[in-house]
């Protein structure tokens, strides 16, 4: 790529003037032109500031300058990649919500993985109202409001809705935004069987068609993090429960 293009590729789009105030910042990680301009067109469309750094290096570099609200990021860029990029953050602590953009279905395993830290993915192509919904479910997730002193104990489990902190057996566990939510949603109502497609309404805020697959591998990474103090109970050929 040469220099005007990466300039160009880099430069931050605003709504455009008289649109009200932005809704966010959006960093985009993608080293595809056209992708990249197809996504700064849906977000900025909705009201959000994009920045689009074309390689993983540049990504990561503006997800600590810029603080952006939420990340979407391509898998497979040149130089470090998606799956890198995302395990670089969490180990630094940033939990920005992190939104995978993939062109293969095998990949979505890895990037739901137990360390990875992904909160949701979508596959290319995509529609442009399914990657909106998709950026404002991670944020509206993110961003609820803080509900002081809901406190829910489960068992062993303790989780804070309004410091958004879990501890399992009197240990702090790092939930994602994602895996926080799930593990409310089950708390909220113990003993209450939760269908998948139920939690995926609930928690990832669309319909059952984005597929439950999802809602497993979430459930087996709270589980793998709470330990021996997961309260998940599969309830076979139904779906979850939060049991004490
Ligand atoms: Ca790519």
């Amino acid at each position: 790529m040469d220099g005007d293009a990466r300039e160009q590729l880099t430069q931050i789009t605003t709504p455009s003037a008289g649109a009200g105030p932005t809704r966010g910042l959006i960093l985009v990680i993608e080293d595809e032109r056209h992708i990249a301009d197809l996504i700064r067109l849906y977000l900025a469309r909705e009201g959000f500031g994009v920045h689009v750094a074309a390689d993983g290096a540049a990504g990561l570099a503006a997800a600590r300058s810029l603080s952006p609200v939420a990340i979407l990021l391509d898998v497979r860029l040149p130089g470090l990649d998606g799956t890198e990029v995302c395990r670089t953050l969490r180990a630094d602590g940033n939990w920005t919500p992190v939104v995978f953009v993939t062109a293969r279905d095998d990949e979505i395993d890895r990037i739901l993985g137990l360390e990875m830290g992904a909160d949701d993915y979508v596959t290319k192509p995509f529609s442009p109202r399914e990657l909106v919904a998709r950026v404002r479910a991670v944020l509206r997730r993110a961003d609820g409001p803080p509900r002081a002193g809901h406190v829910l104990s489960v068992g062993a489990v303790t989780l804070d809705a309004g410091r958004r902190r879990v501890t399992a057996g009197g240990r702090p566990a790092e939930l994602t935004t994602t895996e926080f939510d799930l593990l409310a949603a089950l708390m909220r109502r113990p003993g209450l069987v939760h269908t998948r497609e139920r939690l995926l309404s609930e928690v990832w805020g669309y319909e059952a068609a984005a597929g439950t697959r999802t809602v497993d591998v979430h459930v087996a990474q709270v589980r793998a993090k709470l330990g021996a103090a997961s309260p998940i109970r599969t309830v076979r050929g139904v779906g979850y429960t939060a049991d004490a």
